[in-house]
């Protein structure tokens, strides 16, 4: 057999969560809560599945839920949707990336990612027979290099792959940055695809940039989300696409084909919970700043060294005082293995790590005593 992902292995999500399993370890590397999504949500499931809600829901999603997310687009971003021609529902933002993809990118189409880059946007491109090609963020702020991007842009360049609130790094795109992007690619035939599962993570008052929020790069968008995060509930494997109805038609052309449509009764309590509950997304960024920063003060008193995530549920934090001999891999299982608590290596998202990168990367998505207990061993390393 020829392998059509010779490059692909095993994640580092699996390999770290398995080793925390297999060794006890307080689990901060995969990103999940441990902490479950509310109880109005969850109860709302168990009602739909016992009033026969069990069926297959319409192949773009159920129209109560693609409304609800056409009325959050309006009330946050400004811009107004059609739920019918502009929404669709996905099993999981993974599906939907995987969906983006196919629906553009042909046999040596290159599509521009930002390392360090979230694994699954590659081997999507592979599959399609695109390349991907890497461009370095800039530290210590993974910001992009607008010089770099320009000179990595060719005509067969067909998509450029955006992700902020930026996992593993909590950075932010700004505004500006999309004004400078729409003035980059003006013109050209490059559409975008904006992954935003983390777009109600933001911390310190600042504002999501999000794609939707920006007309003119809109119109050449996919811009996806993940209701796991939103609401707690990662295993629910539920998210959605928005994008103009010319993308949005392609796109669901490869969604018929590699699902047909989602779980229905998860979509029938998402579409409930939502319109009953609105306050939950106002309220989610107090409720992770609050865990970071418990999570960063009880840090401080470490020789772990870090900048305060501006986004997401990711604090990356440098171990250069503590063992610089390790690379992060290593270090990654060391502090598994010896002190009790899972995190994630940076330089699994790279192409080309970058020379003694000696960050690892924690999740703070975690009840308070979870976090407590995790600094207190991280305290005494
Ligand atoms: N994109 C990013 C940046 C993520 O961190 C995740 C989380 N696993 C996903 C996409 C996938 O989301 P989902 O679980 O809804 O497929
Ligand atoms: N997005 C999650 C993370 O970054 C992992 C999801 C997965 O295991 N594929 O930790």
């Amino acid at each position: 057999l020829i392998s059509k992902l010779p490059n692909v292995g095993t994640t580092i999500f699996t390999t770290m969560s398995q080793l925390a399993a297999e060794t006890g370890a307080l689990n901060l590397s995969q990103g999940f809560p441990d902490f479950d999504g509310p109880d109005a949500l969850r109860e709302a499931v168990a009602r739909h599945v016992m009033e026969g809600h069990n069926q297959y829901a319409p192949m773009t999603g159920l129209p109560a839920l693609r409304e609800q997310v056409a009325l959050k687009v309006s009330s946050l971003y400004g811009l107004q949707v059609s739920a019918e021609a502009e929404v669709t529902i996905t099993p999981g933002a993974t599906q939907a990336i995987f969906c983006a993809i196919h629906a553009v990118i042909r046999p040596g189409d290159e599509v521009i990612v930002f390392d360090p880059c979230y694994d699954s946007y590659e081997p999507a491109v592979e599959l399609a027979g695109g390349v991907c090609v890497h461009q370095a963020l800039s530290l210590p702020d993974f910001a992009i290099d607008w010089q770099m991007l320009a000179d990595a842009i060719t005509p067969r360049t067909r998509m450029i792959v955006l992700n902020t609130p930026h996992n593993p790094s909590g950075a932010l795109i700004e505004m500006a940055d999309l004004d400078r992007l729409a003035v980059l690619i003006r013109d050209r035939d490059i559409y975008l695809l904006s992954d935003e599962v983390y777009e109600h993570l933001v911390f310190d008052g600042r504002e999501h940039a999000s794609v939707l929020r920006h007309d003119e790069l809109y119109q050449r968008a996919f811009v996806i989300s993940s209701f796991g995060k939103t609401y707690h509930v990662t295993g629910w494997k539920t998210g959605y696409v928005v994008a103009p109805a010319a993308l949005s038609s392609e796109l669901r052309k490869v969604h018929q084909y590699v699902s047909f449509t989602s779980v229905t009764p998860l979509q029938w309590a998402l579409a409930d919970f939502m319109a009953a509950h609105p306050e939950h997304l106002a309220e989610l960024p107090a409720f992770y700043q609050a865990k970071r920063d418990l999570f960063c003060d009880l840090l401080a008193n470490s020789r772990f060294r870090f900048t305060r995530a501006a986004g997401t549920y990711f604090q990356l934090t440098d171990y250069s005082a503590i063992r610089p001999d390790l690379d992060d891999v290593a270090m990654a299982k060391w502090l598994t293995r010896e002190h009790g608590v899972a995190s994630i290596p940076i330089s699994v998202f790279y192409q080309t790590p970058p020379a003694e990168s000696r960050l690892v990367r924690f999740c703070f998505a975690k009840r308070e005593e979870t976090l407590r207990q995790a600094a207190e061993r991280l305290c005494a390393i």
